[in-house]
């Protein structure tokens, strides 16, 4: 017997919708999982993020000793982007005659979070779980820098973590590697002076243009390709400098992004970025300095554990219908999840939502897809853990 019916699984993910979480007010989401976890007694704890009040991590367990799964969804969501394309309110879950749920974090990813924390619950009172732990984290700032799981990695909750399964929208798939992703400030330091006697300043735009002309070049020579996840990637994007066109500049600034592989990783594109630096910085009087502010690794495993077979084989069962396992260029709360986990660690991303609809205007889960994963997580996680 089941605790939650369809209405009352759709009810919770549209209550959590309805609590905006653009890239802050985590919390309140957190309390209304840790009211929920409290009507059937399974302790939790709200761990603030960032030194905020308004950001904030939920944790919750059952079950007890190893091996532990973690279970794991994040609770902010991306802006709506242009309201005015939207059909739908972006923050009220509606469904449409197709029976999609539509609503900004409907795919990416509320539906996963609240599958998980509902199938806790379902595990609990059916005192299906005979072995080990299954410990709940949702997360803050996953859509950034992922603060909420590096706080959950800075303070242990992944020590004694035997398998994480992440929810994110893969409904197609079971996702075991992904890249990762990186964004570089390059600030150029100069010093400011009438432009008709610019002996007496510093241009700090033309260093940095020497700086992106070099990078590129060296760039252009690195040549590598995993069979799985591709090439890496690497954009200069953003551009700033100066302000009046008179004025020798004493200031200027480029954001780089890059989408990471095990085989030309985070390190490596610091590394290429220093030598740049040094290269540049051979002239006279530049300054420069190099500042990865968003640094999120590459996860890559072997696909060959216990989790992801019972996954991808209870899937084919559950859903009828065939599954392949495969990698995506998105990133994940992996990437702070398992920094000290190599490839023979257990993870698997497998959740409600089509990839696609991820940030997209109109977002939408389908409802029939959400409630059946609550029910697959209940028999999943058990059917792992027990002996
Ligand atoms: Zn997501």
């Amino acid at each position: 017997m089941s605790i939650f019916s369809d209405e009352d699984k759709v009810k919770v993910l549209s209550d959590i919708i309805e609590i905006q979480t653009i890239n802050d007010n985590e919390i309140e989401v957190a309390q209304y999982f840790q009211q929920l976890f409290n009507n059937y007694d399974i302790e939790s704890k709200i761990i603030n993020v960032e030194g905020s009040n308004t950001r904030a991590n939920l944790v919750a367990e059952i079950g007890s000793g190893s091996p532990v799964l973690g279970v794991s969804g994040h609770m902010d969501v991306v802006t709506t982007g242009d309201r005015d394309s939207w059909n739908y309110e972006p923050f009220k879950l509606t469904e449409d005659e197709d029976g999609n749920l539509h609503g900004r974090g409907s795919a990416d990813m509320k539906s996963g979070t609240a599958a998980l924390a509902l199938a806790l619950i379902e595990i609990k009172e059916a005192g299906t779980l005979n072995n080990g732990t299954i410990r709940f984290m949702a997360t803050a700032g996953e859509e950034i820098t992922s603060s909420g799981a590096e706080t959950f990695y800075k303070q242990g909750y992944m020590n004694d973590v035997d398998a994480l399964l992440i929810a994110e929208p893969s409904q197609d798939g079971p996702v075991y590697t992904h890249k990762g992703t990186m964004d570089i400030r390059v600030t150029s330091k100069g010093k400011s002076a009438h432009s008709s006697m610019p002996e007496l300043g510093f241009n700090a735009i033309n260093p940095l243009a020497d700086f992106i002309h070099y990078l590129n070049e060296a760039y252009s020579k690195v040549d590598v390709k995993s069979d799985i996840l591709g090439t890496p990637t690497m954009n200069g994007t953003v551009i700033n400098g100066g302000d009046q066109v008179n004025s020798i500049p004493d200031h200027a600034e480029a954001l780089f992004n890059m989408r990471t592989i095990p085989d030309f990783d985070n390190e490596d594109f610091e590394k290429l970025f220093n030598q740049i630096k040094e290269r540049v910085e051979q002239a006279k009087g530049v300054q420069l300095s190099v500042e990865p502010y968003v640094n999120r690794v590459p996860v890559y495993t072997t696909a060959n554990n216990k989790l992801i077979k019972d996954t991808q084989s209870f899937a084919q069962t559950f859903f009828n219908k065939e599954f392949n396992l495969t990698s995506t260029t998105a990133t994940t709360d992996a990437s702070f999840f398992m920094k000290d986990k190599d490839e023979d660690f257990s993870f698997v991303m497998f959740g409600p939502g089509d990839p696609g609809q991820a940030h997209q205007v109109d977002e939408y889960v389908s409802k029939t897809v959400y409630t059946q994963f609550v029910d697959f997580y209940t028999e999943l996680f058990p059917k792992y853990l027990n002996r």
